[in-house]
Parts: structure tokens; C-alpha cells; sequence
């Protein structure tokens, strides 16, 4: 494997692990900045939580549903680099429930999806990015001044001047602890950075269900998110897929349920709230252990400069879409600056 000894000022040869947005976003930075970047993705595929399953007509996104772009830096970006005929505004009512059961619309603002699914944002990104897919990155192992990846499998991936890790915190300390990077584990344990679990479902019917809104926040203890994910741009379904996430806490106590169980659970919570009665004719479920964060610490990213090892991902600024960008593109700025 090739490998320079390089300072501060010359091209470093730089291992991102993970290829959600955080990861895509950092090496796409760093790779801007002339540096050798590598991304290393445990799935199949690029994209992470930003996910969509493959259906009969065509995918339903099960992971984010949609994204906002408070800096206008994040949508610059995502149109330089992805292109602007990928995503677009999801022009949808939104509505929460309050405890007394009325129906409130959310706030307007501008939001996001991918198009004709939100996967198609990180299969452009991830374009400009030399990617090595189904790749678990286990450890890694100091050799002089670099680090050498070492795969679940025992192989390694080459040595790194950098690494730059974007994965959710458990897997992230999990890598750390077994790279003998204590001092820098410690730091991803603040209280409240945990991210929460979600079951998904999503369910197909070929007549519409009777919704106050496109997509909605009801009041209840098993249901945390139901949206019509062919009121998205670009879907062209020709029935309706609906995608239902089940509360934390729900999923918490459910975690070992069959998908077919959670699938019935959580269908029968959503014709509670709606009062239709159709039967989905087909119905995918997913399984999220990490989905949303709720942390109220927000160092951003992490950079230990001595070690060469930077940490990035939702989680460190609140968790989100922009989030895990606005945290890789500190975190690559700050690696730019030595
Ligand atoms: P991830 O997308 O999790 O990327 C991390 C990547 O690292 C993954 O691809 C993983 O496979 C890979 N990886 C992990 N360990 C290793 C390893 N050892 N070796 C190699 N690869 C590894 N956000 C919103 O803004 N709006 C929403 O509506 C919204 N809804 C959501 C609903 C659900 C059900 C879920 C799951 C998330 C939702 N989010 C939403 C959150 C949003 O998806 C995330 O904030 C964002 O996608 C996180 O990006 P990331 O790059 O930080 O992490």
C-alpha cells in the first residue's frame, strides 16, 4: 500500500470510515483540499441512515424522512456536489397532534427530500469519493506515524496519515476502544449523546388513506411518524406508500419483536389514528438500533490533531441531516487547518 510521510502542509493520505452524509461530506472536502481520501462503508452502499428500500415500483425512503437547510452553505454544497435534479422541496401538509388529540400544522419552512428517493442524494455524493463498500472497519492499528485499518474479516485496508471515523457513537467507541484511543473514547461519552432506536414500516395500499396531513406527528405511544412517502416529488407511485416509525420507547420495548409482529402493531396503531380500514397488499419493516439522537451536548466534531483522528456524525451537534453535514464540514475545516 502506498504511503507518504507528510506534514501538516502536504497531501495526506486520509481514511474516512462510513458513507452516510457526514463521511461523503468530509471526504469530498478533504479531497478538495488535494488530500488522498479513502471511505470505508460496512453496507452495501453509500447513504446510511439517509436510506430508502427497494419496492415493486420503485423505493421508499425508512431512514430520514426529509431535511432542512438552515445554512445556506448545506444546500450550496449538496448542489455543487450531488446537483440540483437529486433533491427538491417536498411541498406536503405536516401536522401534530396535540394531547388533547387536536391537529396542529407544523411550522412552515423549506423542506428537502431526495428525488425520485432520498438514497439518490449520497449515490451522487459518493461519486466523488473512492469508496470501498462491505467493509467493517474493526480496528486500527498504529504503525509508526500512520494507521493501518484492520477489517471484522482480520484483513487490512491500508495506512493512513488520518482517520476520520462518522460512525453513530456506540460503533464509534466500540472502534475507538479497541484502537487503544481511550482518551478520545471518553470524549464521545457525554451524558445524552445516546441515539435512540426506531422500528420502521413501510406499507403500500392502493386506495388512499383518509389523512388529515401528508405526513404527521400523532399523539401516541406507539406511533412517532406516519408520512405519505408518495406525496414526495418524483415517486410516481401508483397506489399510496405510506412509511410509519415507531416512539423510542415503543421500539425499546420491542426490539426483539418479529418484523411481521411489528409490521401488525404498528398497522394497527395507524388505522386507529386514521380510521382506514384497507389492507396493505405489501409491506417492507426495518430495524434502526441508532436512528435518532437526542444529545444535548454539541462539541460539533472532535479532532485530536497528535493522534490524526477526527470524529463526525449527527450525533455531535444534535443529531439531523444537516447536522451530520454542518459536523463533517467543521471537522474537515479544522483538519485543513493542521
Ligand atoms: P449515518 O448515516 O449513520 O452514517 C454512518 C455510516 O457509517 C453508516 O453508513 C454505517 O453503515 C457506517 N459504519 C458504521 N460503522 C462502521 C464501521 N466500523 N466500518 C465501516 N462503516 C461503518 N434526520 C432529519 O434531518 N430529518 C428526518 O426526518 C430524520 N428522520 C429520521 C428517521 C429515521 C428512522 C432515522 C434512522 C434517522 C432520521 N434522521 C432524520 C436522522 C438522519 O438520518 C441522520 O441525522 C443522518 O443521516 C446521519 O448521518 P451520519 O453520516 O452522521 O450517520
Amino acid at each position: 500500500m502506498e504511503s507518504e510521510t507528510s506534514d501538516n502542509s502536504s497531501i495526506r493520505n486520509i481514511a474516512v470510515i462510513g458513507s452516510g452524509l457526514a463521511g461523503l461530506t468530509a471526504a469530498i472536502m478533504l479531497g478538495q483540499s488535494g488530500h488522498r481520501v479513502r471511505v470505508f462503508e460496512k453496507s452495501r452502499g453509500p447513504g446510511g441512515r439517509m436510506a430508502s428500500k427497494r419496492v415493486a415500483d420503485g423505493a421508499v425512503d425508512v431512514g430520514a424522512q426529509y431535511f432542512t437547510s438552515r445554512s445556506p452553505a448545506f444546500l450550496e454544497f449538496l448542489e455543487q456536489y450531488a446537483g440540483n435534479n437529486c433533491f427538491g422541496s417536498w411541498a406536503a401538509t405536516f401536522g401534530f397532534q396535540q394531547s388533547d388529540k387536536s391537529w396542529q400544522p407544523f411550522p412552515d419552512e423549506p423542506r428537502y427530500v431526495g428525488i425520485p428517493r432520498m438514497t439518490a442524494i449520497t449515490r451522487r455524493l459518493s461519486e466523488h469519493v473512492e469508496l470501498t463498500a462491505q467493509v467493517r472497519i474493526a480496528r486500527l492499528n498504529r504503525i509508526g506515524a500512520r494507521w493501518q485499518l484492520v477489517c471484522t474479516e482480520g484483513k487490512e485496508h491500508g495506512e493512513f496519515d488520518q482517520v476520520v471515523v462518522t460512525a453513530p457513537p456506540a460503533q464509534t467507541q466500540e472502534l475507538l476502544a479497541a484502537s487503544g484511543l481511550t482518551s478520545l473514547m471518553n470524549e464521545t461519552q457525554a451524558p445524552g449523546g445516546d441515539i435512540l432506536p426506531c422500528w420502521a414500516v413501510a406499507a403500500y395500499f392502493t386506495e388512499a388513506p383518509p389523512a388529515a396531513f401528508d405526513a404527521m406527528r400523532p399523539d401516541s405511544d406507539v406511533l412517532y411518524w406516519v408520512a405519505n412517502n408518495s406525496s414526495k416529488p418524483g415517486r410516481n407511485d401508483s397506489g399510496q406508500w405510506w412509511v410509519l416509525h415507531a416512539t423510542a420507547e415503543w421500539t425499546e420495548a420491542n426490539v426483539d419483536a418479529s418484523p411481521e409482529r411489528v409490521s401488525y402493531d404498528l398497522l394497527a396503531a395507524f388505522r386507529q389514528l386514521t380510521g382506514f380500514n384497507g389492507a396493505a397488499s405489501e409491506s417492507v419493516t426495518h430495524r434502526w438500533l441508532y436512528a435518532r439522537s437526542e444529545s444535548r451536548v454539541k462539541p460539533v466534531y472532535l479532532w485530536n490533531q497528535s493522534e490524526g483522528v477526527g470524529i463526525a456524525g449527527d450525533w455531535l451537534v444534535g443529531g439531523r441531516v444537516e447536522g451530520a453535514w454542518t459536523s463533517a464540514s467543521r471537522l474537515a475545516q479544522a483538519m485543513r487547518a493542521g
